[in-house]
């Protein structure tokens, strides 16, 4: 049975271990069941998954993922929170702490090792201060998943899910619509949280693609236009791409490749979508 699921639970737990949040962590700890079952629920965590957690914190979240998944690891960075989480998961012999920074976890090993090479699924209320450098290891590692569940800020799973021409819009955006479906589940206010973010959060679901977009265009080609493009929003497609280093920042190919591709050098491309990224990174790659 989950026993940290509310404040004074958490707060007698913390005060035993004398525990001191680390802002540098981005520790914020859940303290409201329904958004701890509603996350669950969102994941569609069953006997048959093997769940990765990505900072557990004291454990409230795994015990919740331990009572409905077939296994559960769990993946945090700070030293002083590993003997809180042998007491509140030491009940429970499908969850196990990996302690480790998350950014250099090899996730493929793990799923060959601990699951048969089998998909794995994310689930995390995740550290704001790394959201996208740990979403992309995710996504551009070619990682197997079956989903990733996480609690972000509010703005994030908006930038998540814009589409062109919305100020959202982003490297961020085309990343995530590029490898996943992604479902906003709901907003989760400050009061759910200790101590209390500053900002709204949201818990979304990201399921990969059924087909990818154009097996002709390899991501990483893909992913230096993108970059190249949102790093100079407001410079034109031949300057940004040029100024990205694309084509080895070569102006008369890029503009000769943009050209044949039947798109104007002078345009931006901030209003690009995804078929259109695709297109204009077959032009520059082929
Ligand atoms: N899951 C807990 C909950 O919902 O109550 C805690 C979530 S808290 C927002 C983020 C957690 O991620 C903290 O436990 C923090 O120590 C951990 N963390 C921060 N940076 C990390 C990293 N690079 N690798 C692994 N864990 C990290």
């Amino acid at each position: 049975m989950p026993t940290l699921d509310n404040i004074a639970a958490t707060k007698a737990i913390l005060a035993k271990y004398n525990f001191h949040f680390q802002k540098k962590f981005g520790q914020n700890f859940l303290i409201d069941r329904s958004v701890l079952s509603g996350i669950v629920e969102a994941g569609e965590v069953g006997p048959e998954d093997f769940v990765v957690e990505i900072g557990p914190g004291i454990g409230t979240m795994t015990q919740y993922l331990a009572e409905s998944a077939g296994q559960v690891l769990a993946v945090e960075i700070d030293d002083k929170l590993i003997p809180v989480l042998q007491e509140t998961l030491g009940s429970y012999d499908n969850a196990s702490v990996l302690h480790q920074d998350v950014l250099t976890v090899d996730f493929l090993e793990i799923a060959k090792e601990k699951n048969g090479g089998k998909p794995l699924k994310f689930v995390a209320n995740l550290p704001y201060y790394i959201t996208t450098p740990i979403v992309m290891q995710l996504l551009q590692n070619e990682i197997p998943f079956s989903s990733i569940t996480v609690m972000v800020q509010k703005e994030v799973a908006e930038r998540m899910q814009a589409q062109p021409g919305s100020k959202d819009y982003g490297a961020l955006s085309v990343a995530v619509q590029y490898y996943t479906d992604p479902e906003l589940n709901f907003i989760v206010g400050k009061g759910s949280f200790i101590p209390q973010p500053k900002v709204e959060s949201a818990v979304i679901t990201l399921k990969p693609k059924k087909t990818p977009l154009n097996p002709a265009v390899k991501p990483e080609h893909m992913f230096t236009v993108v970059r190249a493009v949102f790093n100079q929003r407001r410079k034109t497609l031949l300057n940004a791409l040029a100024n990205g280093g694309v084509l080895g920042g070569n102006k008369e190919a890029i503009s000769e490749a943009l050209l044949a591709a039947g798109f104007e050098p002078s345009l931006r491309g901030e209003g690009l979508d995804l078929e259109g990224f695709a297109k204009l990174t077959e032009a520059l790659y082929h």
